[in-house]
């Protein structure tokens, strides 16, 4: 393995580019840079406007994407194309989103499956990679026009909880927008290390990062060993924060000026301003005792001890996940030694002194909690540009590997820049009924289709018991020993058969190719993600032409002559988009062809479950 020193002998981290550092977040994202002078991290912004970028991309009538304060002013009047909270999409299913679908005011396509999440906007379809690279382009050319250098590196962070699925297309989402992305860091993790913990050789800690911004709450205990970052445990709730606050407010002077919900719902300007003003009361009362305004001929006013009381309830709740946390991790509240504060609401006193009194200790509030994340993450970008000489010979990976997949695509299993040693693992499935072998190939590299990548081994699992496709499980696994040498196994977990191969992935490899490949990584990224997407697309296809052929011979007798021939038709129309290399016209197809086999899905659930009921004695 390459020790990061190396890789900047190979000119792939030139000590004069900048690296970035990136929170990319739900309500808001920013950049941020270590100093060259001061060597302290600041965020970036123009002039005297703030730092923060509201995470909403908003399309106008030609389809371009606009992003930030100006896309935001969208979120009212024009919300079926102004995306807010993707963040909240990535990596996921409709259906791992569909109990808070009527939180989404756009068009989630309801697809009633597991394949990855799309939006529609007008005739395109998003992915939420798509829609973060919008956020991370605008970011991307925000630190460019300020520093007046091109930006192609970056350090992205993410919440401690993402899983390989969502930290993938955040790397994604970098790479479709021009960024080399050096790590994806966790949120409390880069918190931590703004305030420097971690930092100081030797030093033991277990930290606890409380983190409530606009619409989550996170809490995340670390334990922190010579500069390594162990995630205990994660607790929060997703659909918890000021914004919670806000309303609360809002209710409270409905209440005290006799509206009724029906006055709010019939005008737009009215909600939105009574919420603007909500926002305001609450900013105002972190540091004054009452606040009051003039609003449409009302007197509107609220005092700290009332704001207070109307929030205890969420604060109470935010407790609870602490005390969770605190619990799966093992943990009493006094074993906790440092308590690190995040997010634009705790800069409520009442949620400070809350927090401080459960941990039994004065909390870190120093730096300003809407861009520590940032600034740690602009620290960590720091240690990987070879600044930070502490960190310098840590062992990592220079180039992803991972197997590939349907399609010819390639599935990383573990990202470049991975500290080693190190283990991944995760399931696989057959694609054909009765399918008895499976073959492991395994790549290395950047690139989204293995064609480009560099192969290092090939084997076959052989001898899967029969089963329908989808059953078997098969778990492959990539562990990298301290030497470097990666071990790739295969097991189906029913029958538990299982092989594996030895490869060292940097055998024969220079450290020129290494550069070359990066390079090729980043100038083909657009192509690159437009195949996936395509490959991606066809895949699904397929296997909704293939599940629609096996229902109807299933449950032929529950569907009618006229929707017989509708979805013959359809099946058809999405037959021949899949011989085109039109991903937007594959989806249409695809939803076309949901759009009719929904109800009749829906009836053979219904039979299927009057029959179970029928058997049974109630
Ligand atoms: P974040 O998601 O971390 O950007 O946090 C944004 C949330 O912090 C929003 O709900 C803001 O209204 C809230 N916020 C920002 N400044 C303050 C403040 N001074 N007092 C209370 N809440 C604030």
């Amino acid at each position: 393995m390459a020790k990061i020193g190396i890789n900047i002998a190979t000119g792939s981290l030139q000590q004069s580019e900048m690296i970035v550092g990136i929170d990319l977040g739900t309500t808001n994202s920013l950049v941020a840079i270590i100093h060259p002078e001061s060597k302290k991290p600041i965020a970036l912004k123009e002039h005297d406007s703030s730092s923060l970028v509201p995470s909403v991309v908003h399309f106008d009538a030609l389809e371009n994407a606009i992003v930030g304060e100006l896309a935001k002013t969208f979120l009212e009047t024009d919300p079926a194309n102004t995306i807010f909270s993707a963040k909240r999409l990535m990596g996921k299913s409709y259906n791992d989103i569909k109990q808070n679908a009527s939180f989404f005011t756009y068009k989630v396509i309801d697809n009633n499956d597991d394949s990855l999440v799309k939006v529609q906007v007008g005739q395109q379809f998003y992915s939420p990679i798509d829609l973060s690279s919008f956020i991370l382009k605008e970011l991307k050319s925000r630190a460019e026009h300020i520093l007046k250098t091109p930006v192609t590196k970056a350090v992205i962070t993410v919440p401690a909880y993402f899983n390989d699925a969502q930290r993938q297309a955040t790397r994604d989402a970098g790479k479709l927008a021009g960024l080399d992305v050096l790590r994806i860091v966790n949120e409390p993790t880069a918190a931590a290390l703004a305030y420097g913990l971690g930092l100081e050789k030797d030093a033991d800690k277990t930290i606890a990062v409380y983190d409530l911004g606009g619409g989550t709450f996170d809490i995340s205990i670390l334990k922190i060993t010579n500069g390594i970052f162990e995630v205990l445990s994660t607790n929060g709730d997703t659909y918890l924060g000021g914004d919670d606050f806000d309303r609360a407010i809002v209710k409270y002077w409905m209440n005290e000026i006799g509206m009724a919900d029906t006055d709010l719902q019939a005008s737009k300007e009215l909600s939105q301003g009574l919420r603007l003003r909500a926002e305001e009361a609450k900013k105002h009362l972190s540091i004054h005792d009452v606040f009051s305004v003039d609003f449409n001929g009302d007197k509107l006013s609220i005092t700290k001890n009332t704001f207070e009381e109307l929030i205890q309830p969420f604060i109470e709740k935010t407790l609870k996940c602490c005390v969770n946390a605190l619990q799966d991790a093992g943990l009493k509240a006094t074993d906790i030694e440092t308590v690190v504060m995040v997010g634009g609401s705790t800069r409520v006193p009442a949620v400070k002194n809350a927090v401080s009194s459960l941990f039994n200790q004065p909390v870190h509030d120093e730096v300003n909690p809407d861009e520590v994340v940032a600034l740690g993450a602009a620290v960590q970008a720091d240690i990987l540009a070879g600044n930070n000489k502490e960190f310098l010979l840590l062992d990592i990976t220079p180039l992803s590997l991972g197997i590939e997949t349907m399609g010819g695509l390639m599935d990383v299993l573990i990202p470049r820049n991975s500290k080693i040693p190190t283990k991944v693992g995760r399931q696989y499935t057959t694609q054909k009924d009765g399918q008895s072998g499976m073959r492991i190939a395994v790549y290395q590299g950047e690139r989204d289709l293995v064609k480009d990548n560099r192969k290092l081994a090939e084997f076959n699992l052989s001898g899967i018991p029969g089963m329908p496709a989808g059953l078997p499980k098969v778990e492959v696994s990539f562990l990298i020993n301290a030497d470097g040498i990666l071990m790739v196994t295969a097991k189906e977990l029913r029958s538990g058969i299982e092989q594996s191969i030895e490869v060292k992935p940097q055998y024969g490899l220079t450290d020129a190719e290494v550069e070359r490949m990066l390079l090729e990584s980043i100038t083909h990224a657009k192509d690159d993600i437009a195949i996936r997407a395509l490959v991606e697309a066809r895949t699904e296809g397929e296997q909704i032409l293939d599940v629609t052929e096996k229902f109807l011979v299933k449950n032929g007798s529950l569907v009618t002559k006229e929707e017989m021939m509708a979805t013959a038709q359809a099946m058809q129309a999405l037959q021949l988009a899949l011989t085109m290399d039109n991903k937007n016209l594959i989806q249409t197809k695809i939803e076309e062809l949901n759009e009719i086999t929904r109800p009749f899905a829906e009836r053979a659930m219904d039979a299927a479950v009057g029959e179970a009921l029928k058997g049974k004695n109630i």
